[in-house]
């Protein structure tokens, strides 16, 4: 349920009857705007009386919300979220691109690269530590010895680390790292969402290979239920018939989140496709879509990687891309928050 108060009224009168909500057992999330502040009310709505309240003279409006996500729900909070990271905003009209390897593979190659992807204006850097390989025998990446790396690269190039986390008993490796990623194949560990729910550390959500957005955004509630309010959602194509793409990309989900969640909204064109000559045009069409960001991966020799060289651009590719990117923003209404 959200109340929609004028911000006219008194403070005083405003304090009551969010004391009064709380004390039926309701959690009371404030979103302030310039005319006017929106209530919303999580847990057990039954037993606010909507025509008592309907008839305050503070109160401008009461609606019932009917989808069962709420504190990621455009509702409760109209403005878009402007996520923090390093200094950089994620959202609103801020456009950024995370670039790096799959995995990370030795200190030379995630320093060459996180060097390659911050000349070309990358702000924040992705690298996987922990691998979720669909065989047990692919290589599972560098783990512990991943991570010190990426802060290496960090401490070199001064970006900002994203990296997957797959198991919360690896939760404390991740206490330097930026974003932590929740993967697609974790989009529903329900036990993990909580427990990154509660580092209030930005997470970037990806949505899960068969899941509908409905379900992303309920993961991304799981974590905000936690308090933890900075998710960054990431489509990054879903399981179809399509056989020529390793995904399909849902460039749709980008409109239709955005009515639907405040939260920022980025693409990762690499995994959605699986070809790396496909990665620009799917890159500028989530442009074009309104989407916040991008994820990119970036090898300095895809065909030597040990994970995704297929999908992956060269340091070349990349820059040519991203000058392609920074020439479409201004049309969309979007700044790129870094080098351009
Ligand atoms: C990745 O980002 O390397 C990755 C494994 O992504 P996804 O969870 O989208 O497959
Ligand atoms: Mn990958």
């Amino acid at each position: 349920m959200i109340i929609v108060v004028k911000n006219s009224c008194e403070q005083g009168q405003f304090n009551t009857l969010v004391d009064w909500i709380k004390e039926l057992g309701l959690d009371v999330h404030v979103s302030r705007g310039e005319h006017s502040t929106v209530l919303g009310l999580v847990g057990d709505t039954s037993k606010v009386d909507i025509d008592l309240i309907s008839t305050l003279d503070m109160v401008e409006q009461v609606q019932r919300v009917q989808e069962p996500y709420k504190n990621a729900n455009r509702k409760f909070h109209p403005e878009d979220t402007i996520i923090d990271v390093g200094g950089h905003k994620i959202g609103g009209d801020n456009f950024n691109v995370i670039a790096g390897p799959c995995s990370v593979e030795s200190e030379a190659q995630i320093i060459e690269v996180a060097k390659a992807v911050k000349a070309a204006g990358a702000t924040l850097l992705r690298g996987g530590a922990f691998k979720p390989r669909t065989s047990p025998y692919a290589f599972q990446g560098l783990k512990d010895t991943g991570i010190g790396l990426l802060l290496k690269a960090k401490e070199e190039t001064g970006l900002p680390i994203v990296t997957e986390l797959l198991s919360v008993s690896h939760l404390d490796l991740f206490k330097d790292v930026d974003v932590i990623q929740i993967g697609a194949r974790n989009m529903q560990n329900f036990e993990l969402l909580k427990e990154v729910g509660k580092t209030g550390k930005p997470i970037l959500l990806k949505r899960g290979l068969a899941n509908t957005l409905q379900e992303l955004l309920m993961s991304a509630e799981y974590i905000m239920a936690e308090g933890d309010c900075q998710v960054i959602l990431c489509e990054r194509g879903i399981r179809t018939f399509e056989t020529m793409t390793r995904n399909t990309l849902d460039l749709s989900a980008v409109p239709v989140l955005k009515e639907k969640t405040h939260l920022p909204i980025i693409i990762d064109p690499s995994h959605a496709t699986g070809i790396a000559k496909l990665v620009e045009p799917m890159s500028l069409a989530a442009v074009g879509a309104g989407a916040d960001g991008l994820i990119i991966e970036v090898h300095n020799d895809p065909k030597r990687a040990l994970c995704d060289g297929a999908q992956s651009l060269n340091p070349t590719q990349f820059d040519s891309l991203m000058g392609k990117i920074n020439t479409m923003l201004p049309i969309v209404g979007k700044k790129y928050d870094g080098k351009n």
